[in-house]
């Protein structure tokens, strides 16, 4: 496994002619969700092809206050597992090589990223549209693997990638959660033990929507805030029913309804989402 950390490196290696290469961007910290799609990538890439994985805390796309300086950084802990998935190729660049001071070029998706987490957190599609279209620029993977946790991101890469002509196939992996429900994410670590313990009712609040047949989305909203405020240290931030495919509110439910939640537990404010019909 390579491991790769500054630019002029990557640069040094072009890529072998001829081998499919698939990669897994994440902020690092691995969990079981990160392995799954890297097993995902594998299956794409094929035996012959190369998984490459990305671990790049992006400033970019942290607002001012949020966690970034304390985003967890397990750089050993991370390359034992992606020895252990069989990962080819690790760019783990730091801050520097990825941005100049002067930065004044950035990728921005218009639509999709208005509603829902690009309501609550300004810039942050910004931010992750212009660093994954560096990623696509230095590493050129044929596909590019993301998770349905983060459905609103899936779908602006989606529409990024079809905007831009990027020349890769965006493929998407199903949310891994804890036995209790909870989908997994790098940042239950911040979870005190009370918190983690109401955390669960989040998808408790979507299976219990996804299960009933209510129709009006208005109601069904009332009634998943109404269960998820029933836990003590849970603060909404956002209960929307959307289409798929422009992530704008609908007033029914209909085939391509998604339920997204945005919850906080203390500071830590958490994502999941279920498909309707
Ligand atoms: P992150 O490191 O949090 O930026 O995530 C990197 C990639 O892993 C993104 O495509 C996420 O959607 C995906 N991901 C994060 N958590 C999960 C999960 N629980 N199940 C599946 N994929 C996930």
């Amino acid at each position: 496994m390579k491991i790769i950390s500054t630019v002029a490196e990557l640069r040094a290696q072009p890529r072998p002619k001829g081998k499919r290469r698939v990669l897994v961007p994440t902020m690092g910290a691995l969990h079981a969700g990160h392995l799954a799609l890297i097993r995902l990538a594998r299956k794409n890439a094929g035996a012959q092809g190369e998984v490459a994985l990305s671990i790049f805390v992006n400033p970019l796309q942290f607002e001012p206050g949020a966690d970034f300086s304390r985003y967890p950084r397990p750089a050993l802990a991370d390359e034992e597992l992606c020895r252990k998935e069989g990962v080819d190729l690790i760019f783990r660049p730091a801050p520097g090589e990825m941005y100049f001071e002067n930065r004044s070029t950035f990728v921005e998706e218009t639509a999709l990223s208005e509603p829902l987490c690009g309501a609550s957190r300004p810039g942050h599609f910004r931010g992750v549209c212009t660093v994954v279209t560096k990623l696509f620029h230095l590493l050129t993977p044929d596909a590019a693997v993301f998770g349905e946790k983060d459905f609103q991101q899936l779908a602006i890469m989606r529409r990024m990638v079809r905007d831009l002509d990027f020349p890769v196939e965006i493929v998407a992996g199903p949310t891994v959660r804890e036995p209790d429900g909870l989908a997994l994410s790098s940042r239950n670590q911040y979870l005190s033990a009370e918190e983690r313990a109401q955390a669960p009712i989040i998808r408790q609040a979507l299976l219990e929507a996804a299960q009933s047949d209510e129709t009006s989305a208005r109601k069904m909203a009332a009634a998943v805030r109404e269960k998820i405020e029933s836990a003590s240290l849970a603060r909404i931030d956002y209960v929307e029913i959307v289409g798929t495919d422009d992530l704008r509110s609908r007033l029914t439910i209909e085939p391509d309804s998604l339920l997204a939640v945005a919850i906080f537990f203390g500071q830590t404010r958490l994502i999941d989402n279920i498909l309707l019909r």
